[in-house]
């Protein structure tokens, strides 16, 4: 791959970066020294150089949030290889999932992210990695639903709000979404299960 005449190895695109960021990928280096595939240094050096330039101001190197990690993803990441002329290596969603639990595990996420079971869901939806951080087959299911554009925090807070609305209302929590989106509400008799739930129903009633 690298030896394309036009084409700077990864080591050397991210050298300055790797330089920069010493402490904390050298950290991560030997937080991960008992696991069985450790993960190059240079794809962290990449999360760091990526995170400082993303043009998404919740984002650094020790600080993530769910839209930012789907925006890093998307944008950042690709856009960061592009003007270095440098591929995006193989490995970096994975490298992303294994950066959360170091931040994480050493006490180094910074308060304001969201929490890291948050964080690893863009990286399950669009990085396509199983509920351990693997990559999926590519004609594996995928195994969480997109919540990639939707912030978490103000999300959760305002679902919750509308979901307890509902509740005081008698109606279903899910009410309020469906007659949005112009779905059929649950009907008051309905008290089935999900296996031909509300959004299968017709509304013809019983
Ligand atoms: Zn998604």
């Amino acid at each position: 791959m690298t030896d394309h005449p036009h084409l700077v190895p990864l080591s050397t695109a991210v050298a300055r970066e790797r330089e920069r960021h010493r402490h904390l990928v050298d950290a991560a280096v030997a937080w991960q020294a008992d696991h069985e595939r450790p993960t190059d240094p240079d794809l962290f050096a990449l999360i760091c150089a990526a995170a400082e330039e993303a043009l998404h101001d919740e984002l650094a190197p020790t600080r993530w949030t769910r839209t930012g990690v789907h925006h890093l993803l998307r944008c950042d990441l690709p856009n960061w290889c592009s003007l270095r002329r440098c591929l995006l290596p193989d490995g970096e969603v994975a490298a992303l999932w294994r950066w959360f639990d170091f931040l994480h595990g050493t006490g180094r996420l910074d308060p304001r992210s969201d929490p890291v079971a948050e964080l690893r869901k863009p990286l399950a939806c669009a990085g396509w990695l199983d509920q351990d951080g693997r990559p999926l087959p590519e004609d594996g299911p995928r195994q969480v639903e997109c919540e990639c554009f939707l912030p978490y925090r103000e999300g959760a807070l305002l679902l919750g709000e509308l979901a307890q609305a509902a509740v005081d209302r008698g109606e279903d929590v899910l009410d309020p979404l469906r007659r949005a989106l112009g779905r059929p509400v649950r009907p008051a008799w309905w008290d089935g299960g999900l296996a031909d739930g509300p959004l299968g129903w017709s509304g013809s009633g019983p």
